[in-house]
């Protein structure tokens, strides 16, 4: 998957997550959380620029998701003392946002035939082969479904806030 692909499927897994914090009143928890997993939605594919880790390999598991999600615990942790979210302590929402920045985007290489190693280092990649990475029309329906999902649920919330 292509980032205009990842941008669509970020914001599709962002929905639920960014609905649910403004009915629980934390608009600002919704866009921060929105704005980390699109700024960020490339993340795993890192290993295009580390020579010595394979392509959708280690950045493309659940191992790497649970790293990303405890060095965000560990940075909401030291930032604790400042706010908490929906009743949850900053170190919480930090490892929950961490595993939804990767989580969305195996999401995303997991819809195509080469899938996500999952349980990496076990080699056994899963894929739900619903579109070749490299397929334009698929990107953009991604890309104009996120776009189009986050617009009517931000619209719902507004009425809510
Ligand atoms: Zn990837």
């Amino acid at each position: 998957m292509y980032r205009k692909g990842h941008l669509g499927v970020s914001l599709l897994v962002f929905a639920p997550v960014g609905y649910w914090l403004v009915t629980v009143g934390e608009p600002e928890a919704a866009l921060l959380t929105g704005v980390v997993m699109c700024w960020l939605t490339m993340l795993p594919d890192i290993d295009h620029r580390l020579p010595v880790i394979d392509h959708r390999g280690v950045t493309h598991s659940l191992l790497f998701a649970a790293l990303v999600g405890g060095l965000f615990g560990a940075i909401g942790t030291v930032l604790a003392g400042l706010f908490s979210v929906a009743g949850m302590s900053l170190g919480v929402f930090g490892v929950l946002l961490g595993v939804l920045v990767v989580g969305a985007h195996l999401v995303g290489d997991a819809l195509t035939p080469a899938g996500v190693p999952l349980l990496w280092p076990l080699p056994r990649s899963y894929s739900l082969s619903v579109t070749r990475a490299d397929n334009t029309v698929a990107n953009y329906a991604f890309f104009v479904s996120g776009i189009a999902v986050t617009g009517v649920w931000v619209v719902v919330a507004a009425g809510l806030v």
